[in-house]
């Protein structure tokens, strides 16, 4: 069974799951069966969540994803192709700022939501450091040019 759950009452056997993941570790014995992770498949598991993501009958839970935790997509809130080009022309770098400081909260919320961001496998090799003090941000601001210079 590996790292899959599934809810048997809702599993429609449609293969959908067996499809997408991307490393063909899932698969079903016949078109009877429910879907099973391959043997050893817990090795290899990207824990991208496709696979739970993408059942519609929300069948498939994972061991380290579970259904619960995944919040479901709002479909009224798809941006369409005007949207989506309007969004993406209308971005700016800024390089002027407010001299107040960002709430606490705000800036959870903003790593928050761009923790959702791809990363190569879903390795999230990632981690955010968030400076307040205005001194330490100049010093880093210092040496992060500094070491451009020295790039060049
Ligand atoms: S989490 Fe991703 S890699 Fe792992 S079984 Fe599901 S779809 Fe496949």
């Amino acid at each position: 069974m590996g790292f899959l759950r599934i809810d048997e009452s809702k599993c429609k056997k449609d293969g959908i799951c067996v499809g997408e993941c991307p490393l063909v570790i899932i698969y079903m014995k016949d078109k009877e069966s429910v879907p099973e992770m391959v043997p050893g498949g817990e090795q290899v598991c990207l824990l991208c969540g496709h696979c739970v993501a993408v059942c519609p009958h929300g069948a498939l839970s994972h061991e380290k994803i579970p259904i619960e935790a995944c919040s479901p997509i709002n479909k009224d809130l798809v941006i369409n192709e005007e949207q989506a080009i309007q969004f993406l022309r209308s971005r700016r770098s800024v390089r002027f700022f407010k001299d107040k400081p960002v709430e606490k909260e705000t800036l959870q919320k903003l790593i928050e939501i761009a923790r959702y961001a791809p990363t190569g496998s879903n390795s999230q090799l990632v981690e955010w450091t968030v400076f307040t003090d205005k001194e330490k941000i100049r010093n880093l601001a210092g040496l992060t040019v500094m070491a451009v210079l020295k790039m060049q």
